[in-house]
């Protein structure tokens, strides 16, 4: 790695790492990239490997395998936990805690963001988020579980509570997610038991604002809510979840009144985000600005004040008007690109300037939104038009194609075909074979306010 070249250390191999390195293969430069975990994983599908639509090597992609043919890109295997801003250094540790460092002289700094809990991270024992694929397998494991406790006990309460799932935050994700489990329900699982009736599974979506969706038109808002209510997913909006437990959530109403308990045994959390924490330690280090959910601020070419050989782009960018989406993640990774290579030739920075492609969720089969400047599609051609554009960000043609094919298996047959699941191994008390005797060991932190951003 130590030559004369200039030395680009890529910290995440998310959308913006990987469209940072793509564009920089070839270039005269020695690229790193370090992800802490071996894969770049697509989240936008997140929730389908989670629901056993899809199964996990479909929605990520070895990056070692995705950099192969690019010479001068290495792909590291490591968790960056110390910046020396000074020697230019940073520290990574491996899964077996030991450490090795790696020195910079651009580094670009694409490592995301983290579910929030919003200072009550003794939440995540009974309500896992949905940002990584250990997440989606976690939630996996819960939600076919659910079904089969619930198969073996007697009709009553506690049966009811393991047919009951409650999701927190009413974003994209939470839609998603609520969607895919009702119609799980009323489909997939629907003939498969004999004691309990799976459609009659209730799903409970929990969020502050008015309505769902709140990034989308009210036009299409309101048809998701539609959508929602006939699938059979409960909305109670203009609620916040103060409390998780083993037994359900309590909600506060945001205009005032008593709690309210729902009893569910299956809780999913997707209310709100904040930064890893290399981020926060790279914002202590260099003593800048990070806003609340610790996004780092940038200036216009993305590099941080006083530091332009650091860059931040994707979701940590703290820019006005920058959204948490893949979009702004992969245009930043090819700004930051640009900019390496007009300094090789010469020549000046550019600014980066964000340009908005819209949005897109899915709300169940044959329906889904997609809001791109003036055009709003929701149902059909929502749908068909949310399908293209996954499929043509989907990294490796191989997971393209198997996608393409499992959905139209999936619409076809209504079957799931990636239910499996792990379970713990006797014996190992670090793999427990049950979630559900779990003790919160850290006393609550002091509460903080949401950001209200599901991603
Ligand atoms: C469930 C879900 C659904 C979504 N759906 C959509 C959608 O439909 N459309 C859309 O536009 N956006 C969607 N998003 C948002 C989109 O995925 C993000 O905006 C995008 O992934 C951000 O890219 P990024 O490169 O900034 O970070 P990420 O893609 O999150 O990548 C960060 C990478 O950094 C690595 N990392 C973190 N910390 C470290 C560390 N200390 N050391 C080394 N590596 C580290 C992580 O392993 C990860 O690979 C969704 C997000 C989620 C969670």
């Amino acid at each position: 790695m130590g030559n004369s070249r200039k030395r680009v250390l890529i910290i995440g191999g998310g959308f913006g790492g990987l469209f940072c390195a793509r564009r920089l293969g070839g270039v005269d430069v020695d690229v790193t990239l370090l992800d802490r975990a071996a894969g770049h994983l697509f989240q936008p599908l997140l929730y389908q490997c989670a629901t056993g639509t899809l199964g996990f090597g479909q929605i990520s992609r070895p990056l070692r395998e995705e950099f192969e043919r690019h010479r001068n890109v290495t792909t590291l295997l490591g968790d960056a936990i110390d910046l020396d801003p000074e020697l230019r250094r940073v520290t990574a540790r491996r899964p077996d805690e030991t450490t090795f460092t790696l020195d910079y002289d651009v580094l670009v700094v694409a490592a995301g963001m983290q579910q929030s809990y919003f200072g009550k991270e003794h939440f995540a024992e009974w309500a896992p988020g949905m940002k990584t694929l250990d997440d989606a397998l976690n939630i996996r494991q819960r939600v076919f579980t659910a079904f089969e406790i619930a198969e073996t006990l007697p009709p009553g309460p506690e049966r009811d509570g393991w047919l009951t799932f409650a999701v927190a935050g009413g974003g994209p994700t939470g839609v998603e997610l609520a969607g895919q489990i009702r119609e799980m329900a009323t489909r997939t699982l629907a003939h498969e038991f004999h004691s309990i009736e799976p459609k009659e599974a209730r799903v409970l979506l929990f969020d502050g604002g008015e309505r769902v969706l709140k990034a989308f038109c009210s036009e299409l808002g309101e048809k998701a809510t539609k959508s929602l209510q006939k699938l059979g997913v409960e909305l109670h909006m203009g609620v916040h979840v103060t409390d998780v437990n083993r037994d359900g959530v309590t909600v506060t109403p945001k205009a005032g009144g008593p709690d309210e308990q729902y009893a569910a045994r299956t809780v999913l959390w997707t209310a709100g985000v904040e930064a890893v924490p290399f981020a926060r330690h790279l914002a202590k280090v260099l003593g800048v600005e990070a806003d609340r959910s610790g996004r780092i601020a940038v200036g216009p070419d993305l590099s941080i004040d006083g530091r332009p050989e650091i860059f931040v782009i994707g979701d940590l960018a703290g820019r006005e008007n920058l959204p948490g989406v893949a979009e702004n993640a992969m245009q930043g990774g090819l700004h930051v690109a640009s900019c390496v290579r007009r300094e090789l030739a010469g020549k000046p920075r550019r600014p980066f300037r964000y340009r908005d492609l819209g949005s897109a969720a899915y709300i169940a089969r044959r329906q889904a939104l997609l809001q791109v400047g003036p055009v709003k599609l929701a149902g059909f051609f929502g749908w068909l038009a949310w399908g293209f554009i996954h499929i043509a960000f989907l990294t490796g043609v191989r997971n393209r194609v198997s996608t393409v094919t499992t959905w139209l298996t999936t619409i076809a047959r209504e079957n799931r075909g990636h239910r499996a699941f792990m379970l713990g191994a006797t014996g190992l008390p670090e793999q427990r074979y049950t979630w559900t005797t779990w003790d919160a060991l850290t006393p609550p932190p002091p509460e903080s306010p949401p950001d209200g951003n599901d991603r």
